[in-house]
């Protein structure tokens, strides 16, 4: 199998969609515009909020790396466990008002007991780089997107870097999730070459999944089912995104079945190495967008 989004002679001739490389392109462009900031005195800065063990630490502490990598500062605020929503509640308010704090992320997952909703409503929709907040969410929804959230971004930009052709094209995604399959559909929406597409978006309720997904140019999967997706649920020659991430015994697997898929398609990303990178890479574009926006330098924003 050859590898697309390597370069632009490698078009369509490739079948899976290299998402590692196509990321690290995205950071070198991120760098130099976080370099051309910090050349003007601006350094972009990340304020993470953690709480809790497990996979929080894990996403907390990857984008740290990747962070560090283009050049983007950060602090990271490790509450324990048992944290009182007030505590969570001053720190979002002190990085609002905090002028050298250009983006705030609050890590997923919060323990149970925090009202993760409503702390994400506190943060300033001008350094909600997650894009979580309703007012951002409003903003894209409306067609005036202030920030992408990163995950729909990343796999959009996937798709526009290996020249695969999204407007007018029938997209079907599978998971209507706040994260991924809602916010996807409304950059699809979109005008634009990242966007012009005719969506549909199916759940756990949807009638005939098979016969609407096997209709999809581009099937775009965030399900969060181990290797859902068989190859009698796809169309012959289509592109197919796996969202999915699942630890299972024989290790990380999307929810696309693979090797059972890949054979039927015309591109395919891989699990791990597909989306994954790309979702750190928005979240970077989005903190330096911040930056500039916040300093009057927004030409220098965005990817
Ligand atoms: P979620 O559990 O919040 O939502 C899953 C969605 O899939 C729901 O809307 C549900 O209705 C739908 N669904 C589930 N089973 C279905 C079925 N049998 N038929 C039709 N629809 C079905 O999940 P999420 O947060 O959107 O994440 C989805 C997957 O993507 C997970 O594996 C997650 O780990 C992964 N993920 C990856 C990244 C990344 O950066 N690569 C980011 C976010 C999520």
């Amino acid at each position: 199998m050859k590898t697309l989004g390597l370069g632009r002679n490698e078009v369509n001739k490739g079948r899976i969609i290299a998402g590692k490389a196509i990321a690290r392109t995205v950071q070198k462009e991120i760098a130099a515009k976080a370099a051309r900031l910090i050349q003007k005195g601006i350094f972009p800065k990340l304020g993470i909020i953690l709480s809790g063990s497990g996979p929080s630490q894990i996403y907390a502490h990857s984008k740290e790396r990747a962070c560090a990598k283009v050049g983007i500062r950060v602090e990271t605020v490790d509450f324990p466990a048992d944290v009182k929503f007030e505590d969570l509640k001053k720190r979002v308010e002190k990085w609002n008002r905090e002028k050298s704090v250009h983006g705030i992320i609050v890590q997923m997952p919060l323990p149970d007991k925090v009202d993760s909703a409503r702390l994400l409503g506190l943060v300033d929709p001008a350094k909600d780089v997650d894009c979580l907040t309703p007012a951002n969410l409003g903003m894209l929804v409306a067609g005036r997107p202030r920030f992408l959230p990163a995950t729909p971004a990343g796999i959009v930009e996937l798709l526009v870097r290996s020249q695969i052709r999204i407007s007018g094209q029938r997209v079907v995604i599978i998971g209507r999730s706040e994260v991924v399959g809602k916010p996807l559909a409304n950059i699809l929406l979109l005008r634009g070459k990242r966007g012009d597409a005719t969506v549909t978006v199916c759940h756990t309720k949807t009638r005939k999944l098979t016969e609407i997904s096997r209709g999809a140019d581009i099937l775009i999967v965030a399900a969060g089912k181990p290797r859902f997706v068989k190859k009698e649920m796809v169309k012959h020659g289509a592109v197919v995104v796996d969202v999915g991430i699942n630890q299972t015994d024989r290790g990380l697997v999307g929810d696309v079945d693979f090797e059972d898929v890949a054979p039927e398609v015309s591109a395919i990303t891989p699990v791990p190495g597909g989306v994954g990178p790309m979702t750190v890479a928005m979240l970077l574009s989005n903190t330096v967008a911040a930056a500039a926006a916040q300093t009057g330098e927004a030409d220098n924003a965005g990817i």
